[in-house]
């Protein structure tokens, strides 16, 4: 039993089906909020993939607040945003980040998927640290949930009763279902490629140089000449993988990862998620590649672990709870990758389940009202990230950081009601919490007036 001050906290039993990033850092979230947290995962965690994630300050402030050990994850520390010209290579625009820490108070890290998952992973069940260690458990994939029963029943037979059941399994999540919730999906205009480029080849090849800058560097992403298809876009950004020697981009395997949009007309590989069969260069190069500044396609021909990942639009949903359940990450709201937020936004919702569920609150005592505080909290902010990040797949000025390069273009964007780097970044969950359960006239508000 945890102790508390709150006469009224109850430690609860949590579940959290899916051990993807969402998963993890819920578990984490709610870990350190006194609760006990069990992980049900459909596989084991071996097939995470190799691809590059970043973690803007509104994501990495949740992770310092939960004392994961981010050095573990190996970061490299963006200092820029550059976008260039599809054809020439050159520097169209640039978005400096050497004061961002300085401004919002959390560096902007990039970090490899599978590394940013394994420290999580490892913060949910270590025995040191806050709170009681997570369970997880493997090979078991939901079937069904009954949320007002509380009951969660695995395809191997188990069935299992817990007190907050979080649906945390993705994009095509069985949880969303089982709460009543039918997407309205389609796919994507875009396809994606993830594909990577060993230092040691470029180093070989005398390839550019700029390669080795700890920055995120856009070709195309907008209607370029002759019509050429918004929808071609490379995203190159620098990923740790193995040892590293300071904070600052001294990754050693690899140098670039890439992800390689092109028209979803064009692409050979159809099926859904990633697959995990590597492809040739000429599938991640086809149309208006041969008009790719040669310097990147160079990049791309010497690149390795080729891989396609399908995209899906989806709109917002109704609700994201029913009963003692909720939806959480990309089985509440899936998002295009371009404005490197699906992580964050799934780290905030955990965040805000940590908080309401915490002892401040007495939402422990009525879990229904707790989730309905998450759902006011977290879908209005999740929804203008996914529609943003909707509108940034078919023009790279609506992407965070390229809607504020100067304090003047931020004011514009924001009045335009674009995503702005203010608003992602200067953000307070707490207090927006605090606000929320004021209005609620104090039924759940904190008991004892020091908290
Ligand atoms: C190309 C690309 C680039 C991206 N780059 C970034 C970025 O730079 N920054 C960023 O913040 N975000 C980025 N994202 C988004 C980010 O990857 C996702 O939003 C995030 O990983 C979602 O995490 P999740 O835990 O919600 O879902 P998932 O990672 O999909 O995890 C779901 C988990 O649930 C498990 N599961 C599924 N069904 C069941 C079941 N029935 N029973 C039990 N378990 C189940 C799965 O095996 C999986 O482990 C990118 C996405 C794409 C496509």
């Amino acid at each position: 039993m945890v102790s508390s001050t709150n006469p009224n906290f109850k430690q609860l039993r949590v579940a959290v089906i899916g051990g993807g990033l969402g998963g993890l850092s819920a578990a984490v979230a709610l870990r350190r909020a006194g609760h006990l947290v069990e992980i049900y995962e459909r596989r084991d965690f071996n097939v995470e993939v190799g691809a590059s994630i970043s973690c803007a300050a509104n994501g990495t402030q949740w992770l310092r607040e939960w004392e994961v050990d981010i050095p573990d994850m190996k970061p490299v520390i963006l200092m820029k945003l550059v976008m260039r010209d599809w054809e020439t290579g050159r520097i169209l625009n640039q978005y400096n980040l050497d004061k961002y820490e300085e401004e919002w108070g959390n560096v902007y890290n990039m970090l490899h998927r599978q590394d940013m998952h394994a420290t999580l992973l490892k913060t949910a069940t270590s025995p040191e640290g806050k709170g009681t260690p997570c369970i997880v458990k493997i090979d078991h994939i939901c079937e069904t949930v009954d949320s007002e029963a509380g009951t969660v029943t695995f395809k191997n037979g188990v069935t299992i009763k817990a007190d907050i059941i979080i649906g945390a399994d993705g994009i095509r999540s069985v949880v969303r279902g089982q709460i009543g919730v039918v997407p309205d999906m389609k796919s994507a205009p875009q396809t994606c490629y993830r594909l990577n480029v060993k230092k040691s080849v470029v180093d070989e090849l005398g390839l550019v140089k700029y390669s080795y800058e700890p920055a995120i560097q856009f070709w195309g992403g907008l209607q370029g000449k002759n019509g050429r298809s918004k929808y071609y876009k490379i995203v190159m950004s620098p990923c740790s993988d193995g040892e590293i020697v300071s904070f600052y981009c001294k990754y050693h395997s690899y140098i670039g990862n890439f992800y390689s949009f092109m028209p979803t007309e064009l692409t050979k590989h159809h099926e859904e998620g990633f697959t995990f069969a590597e492809v040739p260069v000429s599938d991640v190069i086809a149309g208006r590649y041969d008009e790719l500044d040669p310097d990147c396609v160079n990049l791309l021909k010497n690149s390795v672990d080729r891989m396609p990942w399908r995209l899906y639009v989806h709109q917002p949903y109704d609700r994201w709870f029913a009963g003692n359940t909720c939806i959480l990450g990309d089985a509440a709201h899936p998002m295009m990758p371009h404005q490197s937020q699906g992580a964050c936004q799934a780290i905030e919702d955990a965040a805000a389940l940590g908080i309401i569920f915490s002892d401040k609150y007495n939402f422990t005592t009525d879990v229904t009202a707790g989730l309905a505080m998450y759902q006011t909290i977290r879908k209005p902010r999740a929804t203008r990230v996914q529609s943003a990040s909707a509108r940034a797949t078919e023009n790279l000025n609506e992407r965070i950081g390229f809607t504020s390069l100067t304090p003047h273009d931020a004011s514009l964007a924001a009045a335009e009601g674009k995503l702005t780097i203010n608003e992602m970044n200067s953000y307070k969950m707490h207090n927006h919490v605090a606000t929320e359960v004021d209005k609620l006239g104090g039924g759940m508000g904190p008991t004892i007036a020091a908290m």
